[in-house]
């Protein structure tokens, strides 16, 4: 029986002509700066993002850990969501190996930050206060976007204190997708910016780091102190210049299977996907919870994998196709009726 994986968008295989493009990469180590797959695809990325350089890295964890630490020295702080990945959902890596201490902000209903609150958060120059060094968004937010006027408007705010700005763009080309921009028109926007090679893009490994050549050459110093100097990691890079060259436009597929989803799931039975607008890859679905543990067993019996959060994240990409979202529609008409 074929799996419908919507748990969430890491799920994705490589496909066979990315498997192709892996085998054929040409190699060599990387540590040594040697490989000339990593390095085409750390060129591509800057590129792409408008920024002089980038760095290939382990994962999105590793990347945005990798802007703290380069960004912040020790007694510095960062000014961040309440509920983002880079503070929430990393293990506290940067307070762990950077000293650096987090100002987290509640977060609005879409994810955004209110700029006055996150004015009022930046301290003073005083030796009693940590040192505010760096703003760090997301985008997109629970398959939310952030508009291009909030992230200038950011920059500024930034500007006005001397902050860094730092995205954590694990999913970012779904919103440039979305808007219809370049990547760059949003990406430029900040001093760094961390994406993800391995969710809707398709690899199956790795991120980037991008940003001013300084702040990647201390990077790439903390990628070496954390372990993630990889050596012939062209077999791996070739995946993810293969995910750029062929997978950022297909997103919009990703996008209408999701409201495809959305529309068909609150059609099929007592299903709400109100919870929050599909404008990405993303639905979140609430079902009646008494029914809930039999929906999720039901349709696991049917091959579907379902989030198990309540509401239940559902994350469409690459291994998902419009049949396979009706598929997912009919099962749950089934079990409703
Ligand atoms: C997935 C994700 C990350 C981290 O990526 P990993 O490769 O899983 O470490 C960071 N930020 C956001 C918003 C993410 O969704």
């Amino acid at each position: 029986m074929k799996t419908i994986d919507l748990r969430s968008d890491t799920v994705t295989r490589p496909t066979a002509a990315m498997r192709a493009a892996m085998a054929a990469a040409e190699v060599g180590d990387d540590v040594y700066g040697e490989d000339p797959t990593v390095n085409l695809l750390e060129r591509r990325a800057a590129e792409l993002s408008g920024h002089e350089a980038a760095l290939f890295v382990s994962s999105g964890t590793q990347g945005n850990l990798l802007a703290l630490l380069s960004h912040c020295q020790r007694g510095d702080e960062y000014i961040v969501g309440q509920l983002a990945h880079s503070y929430r959902s990393e293990g506290g890596g940067a307070a762990a190996l950077g000293g650096i201490q987090p100002q987290p902000i509640e977060q609005e209903p879409d994810g955004r930050l209110d700029l006055d609150r996150v004015e009022q958060a930046v301290k003073p120059v005083d030796f009693h206060y940590a040192r505010t060094r760096l703003i760090c968004l997301e985008n997109t937010w629970r398959g939310m976007v952030a508009p291009l006027d909030y992230l200038q408007q950011a920059r500024r705010l930034a500007d006005r204190h001397g902050l860094a700005l730092h995205l954590d763009g694990a999913r970012v080309f779904n919103a440039t997708v979305k808007l219809g921009i370049e990547p760059r028109q949003m990406t430029a926007l900040f001093d760094s910016l961390s994406f993800c090679l391995s969710k809707g893009l398709g690899a199956p490994v790795g991120s980037m780091l991008c940003g001013s050549e300084a702040l990647i050459g201390r990077a790439r110093r903390w990628r070496k102190v954390v372990g993630g100097g990889m050596r012939q990691a062209g077999v791996l890079a070739a995946a993810g210049l293969f995910a750029l060259d062929q997978h950022i436009e297909r997103l919009g597929e990703d996008h209408d299977n999701a409201a495809r989803l959305a529309r068909g799931l609150a059609a099929a039975g007592p299903v709400d996907t109100a919870v929050a607008p599909v404008e990405t890859n993303m639905v979140f679905a609430r079902v009646p919870e008494p029914r809930r543990e039999a929906y999720l067993a039901f349709m696991a019996d049917r091959g579907i994998r379902l989030g198990r959060g309540s509401p239940m994240r559902l994350v469409t990409h690459l291994d998902i196709s419009a049949d396979d979202v009706d598929y997912v529609v009919e099962s749950t008409r089934e079990f409703f009726h």
